[in-house]
């Protein structure tokens, strides 16, 4: 039985790469969907039915964009790569046509309909301000559910792979300020962020590892 994606990451951020001994280890991956998944004490945590680390069904904002699952306002409606293109494109929709052609956002996509995650993600490293705006937004969802791992599992380390991976260092500073912003209070310091560091190896390492762990 092959392990989900995500669990395999997160074995493998925690054995070869950005989170090694950092343990209880919380790995979220931001793609078309979002993944997570719990290393504690060196091994995976799948909880009573393997369900544990479904952290992009964490509802986040109730009666938010509907879900995969069926359900509204989870994580990964709102911060999915596809969520965030979504939300880039609302944000052009809301401007005058003139002023919305001019956008950078339009420039790079070629369209408003062609805006995606990659380029809100890859403009607002440049500093574009609408794509920093929106970018925010996502940071703000992203943070809250952050600190939510955080209060429930007390993680030593958050690992954030997929597309958030080859974000740049100021984004990542950018998220890692909002997250202060929505933890416990006097636990600012203790929620610990890192980019994942094993890309696309990830899933290779991360079923080797899942494989030496049986
Ligand atoms: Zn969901």
């Amino acid at each position: 039985v092959l392990e989900n994606d995500a669990n395999g990451q997160a074995l493998a951020e925690y054995r070869f790469g950005a989170g090694r001994g950092s343990s209880p280890l919380a790995y979220l991956n931001l793609g078309t969907g979002i993944g997570g998944g719990i290393v504690l004490d060196g091994r995976l945590y799948g909880g009573a039915h393997g369900l544990a680390g479904e952290f992009g069904h964490m509802i986040i904002r109730p009666g938010g964009p509907r879900c995969t699952c069926g359900r509204h306002g989870c994580l990964e409606a709102l911060c999915s790569g596809p969520a965030m293109g979504r939300r880039a494109r609302e944000a052009l929709a809301a401007l005058h046509p003139q002023e919305r052609a001019a956008t950078a956002l339009v420039q790079r996509a070629g369209s408003r309909a062609a805006v995606s995650g990659p380029d809100l993600t890859a403009l607002a490293a440049e500093g574009d301000a609408l794509s920093l705006q929106v970018l925010d937004g996502v940071f703000t969802d992203l943070a809250i559910a952050i600190a939510n791992i955080a209060a429930s599992l007390d993680p030593a380390l958050v690992v954030i792979g997929g597309g958030a991976a080859g974000w740049a260092p100021p984004l990542f500073d950018r998220l890692h300020a909002q997250v202060r912003r929505h933890c416990l209070p006097g636990t600012q310091e203790l929620v610990r962020l890192a980019p994942a560091a094993l890309g696309a190896d990830a899933g290779i390492l991360g079923g080797a590892a899942v494989f030496l762990e049986r």
